[in-house]
């Protein structure tokens, strides 16, 4: 019977005899130790492959792993060959061994294949199983055909079949074993893939040996058979045994090398994406650090960084740098009477507005508070930085919508200049602080460079600071003038304003204005008010003649004393220790002292009211409160503000406001004061609209208590007219002078001028 070439043997004719046949065990050890060597290779590069993410190296090590597979089973395929000694002289056909090796290398490409792939579907191993088996078969059948005699080769089916079906067996196995083994380092791992390398080295044997047995070697009962030569077969198989040994040895090596290598570079890149991951967590950490959350700029620490960096290139490239601080005024007073949500709200817009008259180059930053600095460069002249403060100063003065009021908020800024103003970011920052310092002193809404005499009028506050402490410790230049407050309704002085005055040693008669700042700034004032306080209620118990034993004294009380729980003590113990009844001390607080902590405030003012101490409200109209918000003060008089009282009668706005509260108060039943009154038309309109009180410059300036003496009998000697109607139109010259004026007090006139003289 025959297929392909193929004798399958049905029995020995009788004129032929069967060649004995049988193997060399040395040479099957041989080819077992090349082919375990091959398995082994194998299993190895199918790892490599796995590893691999290059498509090019991978394909590379793909073809590594074929020729060694190839190179690897065509030899043992080639030893197990010679194994099998026949008494016969064997020739080999070279074009059959070539079909062979390139069957091998076929079935050593699809292996290689089949272990590259991403994911193997059963079916897909069957096929690749098959398909590598039967190369390897081919392979070795190819061979076994290729032997060249004077015998005839027969082969026997079942045999024939065996080997076969061990072939693919054998693909099977390299494509399963290859594949699940391809992970792990452990010692199991690598004693699993010794045995599976054993196994598959056992199956590749087996396929070969199988396919010797299937043949029988015939011959005619008469031929003359010529030796094979033994020797000669173990010379090529040894030869070929090194070649292939040689071959897989440094296929697994570069194997080795190319695991260490890649690990290294898996290591290389870990490292890298746990640096890049620290550098993102370092740039998320700076951003929270360096970052104001509500206005998105960056805050006082970022700010100092930037800085830092900018002036050293400055210095180095010899540019000009201005530093710009900013502070919007009295950004308290929102806080306090709309609440933080409004302040909040205000900072932003604030924020926004000074990003967007600044250049995307300059930095702006938010320091804390109602405070921000702006950092620019300058070409070379300070100009940039003027028409810079001026378009801010402008854009903050836009309206603003807060908690449902429109408000005008104004700004202040202070600017210092690089180089001339400093070297160091210290230095700078601290003279555009007393430039900003300077731009509030005088009157806010504005900005002011840097001068070197702002340094030394910084340096005097301190010494000034430093004196007023010990001012009020020794008690020695410290004193308290009064002003007089006349009662419209009866012309007489009805009370007397406490203010306070500091005779100072080298700088003469200081007024509030140069050191209640400082004293609120530095926690002097509750001891200077108490002071006030104390002297006070001493010179109103020695008040006892007639015409002053019912004058009334008003003592100033700052904002920062409304927290002190003790103020109720403090007022209760100077009246006791003076003998001073309670309803002859007036208290006076500004309308922002109210704002804080208002249920705290009034219930401290309601303990200090049920002492039988009035309450006054200083400086109305230039807070946020309204009248109907005071109602639920524990008030007695409200003082109008004289910033509403200056541009009368010229302003007919003023004068509308004026009448406006002066209403507005009585219906709360309210007295009302008008302070700063300096001229007769002022005086006429105020006793026109019903004003209770005035006090002012045109009946006296402050002054010390027995120099006022005289002045208030006088003032109190005289009646005034009693206005019943409006009088004719009234007005005042330039110089205020009252000589045309037809006013309830013109009869006083004389007195008056005196004082102003
Ligand atoms: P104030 O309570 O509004 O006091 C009225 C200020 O206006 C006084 O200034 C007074 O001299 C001034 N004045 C009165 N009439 C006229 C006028 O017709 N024309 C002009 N141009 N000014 C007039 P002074 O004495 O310099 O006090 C300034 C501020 O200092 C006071 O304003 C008050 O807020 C504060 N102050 C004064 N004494 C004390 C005190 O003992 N304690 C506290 N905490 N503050 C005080
Ligand atoms: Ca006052
Ligand atoms: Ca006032």
């Amino acid at each position: 019977m025959e297929w392909l070439g193929f004798h399958f043997f049905a029995g020995l004719a009788a004129d032929r005899a069967l060649l004995p046949a049988q193997h060399d065990p040395l040479l099957v050890i041989l080819a077992f130790l090349v082919a375990c060597a091959t398995s082994y290779a194998t299993l190895d590069i199918a790892e490599r492959l796995k590893h691999i993410e290059k498509p090019r190296s991978r394909d590379r090590w793909g073809g590594f792993g074929a020729l060694c597979l190839a190179g690897g089973v065509w030899t043992v395929h080639v030893i197990s060959m010679r194994a099998l000694h026949v008494p016969l002289k064997m020739g080999f056909d070279i074009p059959s061994t070539l079909v062979s090796m390139l069957l091998a290398l076929f079935a050593g490409l699809l292996s290689m294949q089949a272990l590259g792939r991403e994911i193997l579907r059963p079916w897909q191993y069957l096929i690749y199983a098959a398909a590598i088996g039967l190369s390897l078969s081919a392979m070795h059948y190819a061979g076994l055909l290729g032997q060249q005699s004077v015998a005839v080769a027969y082969f026997e089916p079942h045999l024939f079949g065996l080997s076969v079906a061990i072939a693919v067996g054998t693909g099977l196995l390299i494509v399963l074993l290859a594949r699940y083994l391809s992970d792990g380092s452990n010692l199991i791992h690598q004693l699993l893939k010794f045995a599976a390398s054993l196994l598959l080295s056992a199956e590749i044997l087996g396929a070969n040996l199988l396919g010797n047995w299937s043949r029988n070697l015939t011959v005619p009962i008469d031929a003359v058979l010529l030796p094979d030569n033994p020797e000669r077969n173990l010379q090529i198989s040894v030869t070929l045994a090194l070649i292939a040994l040689l071959l897989i040895a440094a296929t697994i090596s570069a194997a080795i090398a190319d695991k260490k290598l890649q690990g290294k570079e898996h290591d290389l890149r870990r490292v890298n994406a746990l640096l890049s991951q620290l550098d993102q967590a370092r740039m998320s950490l700076q951003q929270v650090a360096h970052f104001d959350p509500l206005t998105n700029l960056i805050n006082r620490r970022g700010f100092n960084q930037l800085f830092a960096e900018r002036l050293m290139e400055h210095a180095h490239d010899g540019g000009m740098l201005a530093v710009m601080f900013l502070d919007i005024d009295h950004f308290k007073r929102i806080n306090d009477s709309l609440g933080h949500d409004a302040g909040d709200e205000l900072l932003k817009v604030v924020a926004e507005r000074i990003r967007s008259a600044t250049r995307i180059q300059d930095v702006v930053s938010r320091f804390g508070g109602d405070e921000f600095c702006i950092l620019i460069s300058l070409p070379d002249h300070h100009e940039e930085a003027r028409h810079l403060a001026e378009r801010i100063l402008q854009k903050t003065k836009e309206p603003i919508e807060l908690a449902g009021r429109r408000m005008v908020m104004t700004t202040s800024i202070g600017i210092s200049v690089f180089p001339r103003d400093g070297k160091t970011c210290d230095e700078l920052l601290k003279n555009a602080d007393l430039a900003l310092y300077q731009s509030k002193g005088h009157g806010r809404n504005r900005f002011n460079f840097f001068s070197p005499n702002l340094r030394t009028k910084a340096s005097l506050e301190l010494l000034l600071e430093e004196e007023l402490r010990s001012a009020l410790r020794e008690e020695s230049e410290l004193q308290v003038y009064y002003q007089p407050i006349v009662d419209l309704r009866t012309g007489q002085v009805a009370k007397l304003e406490a203010l306070v005055r500091w005779q100072h040693p080298q700088h003469g008669l200081l007024t509030p204005e140069r050191f209640i700042g400082i004293a609120e700034a530095n926690g002097l004032i509750a001891d200077l008010d108490s002071w006030v306080l104390q002297r006070a209620c001493r010179d109103l118990s020695e008040l006892r003649s007639p015409g002053f034993d019912h004058l009334i004294i008003a003592v100033n009380c700052s904002a920062l004393n409304l927290a002190r729980e003790e103020l109720h003590d403090e007022i209760e113990d100077a009246l006791r220790r003076n003998g001073v009844l309670p309803r002859r001390l007036e208290l006076e607080v500004t309308e922002n002292a109210l704002m804080g902590n208002i249920s705290n405030t009034i219930q401290l003012l309601k303990r200090i009211r049920a002492l039988g101490v009035s309450l006054s409200i200083d400086d109305f109209g230039t807070g946020y409160s309204s009248l109907a918000y005071l109602k639920r003060l524990p008030l007695d008089t409200v003082k109008i503000d004289r910033s509403f009282i200056i541009d009368i009668p010229q302003s007919p706005q003023d004068m509308e406001i004026v009448q406006a509260i002066i209403v507005m108060a009585h219906t709360l039943h309210l007295k009302v004061v008008t302070e700063g009154v300096e001229s007769p038309a002022q005086l006429d309109f105020l006793s026109r609209y019903g004003c209770d009180y005035v006090q002012g410059y045109l009946f006296s300036k402050p002054m010390p208590l027995e120099q006022l003496r005289p002045l208030v009998q006088e003032l109190n000697q005289r009646k005034p007219v009693i206005v019943e109607t409006l009088p004719q139109e009234t007005s005042a010259d330039e110089n205020g002078d009252a000589d045309h004026v037809s006013s309830p007090w013109s009869n006083r006139k004389q007195t008056i001028h005196r004082v102003k003289d």
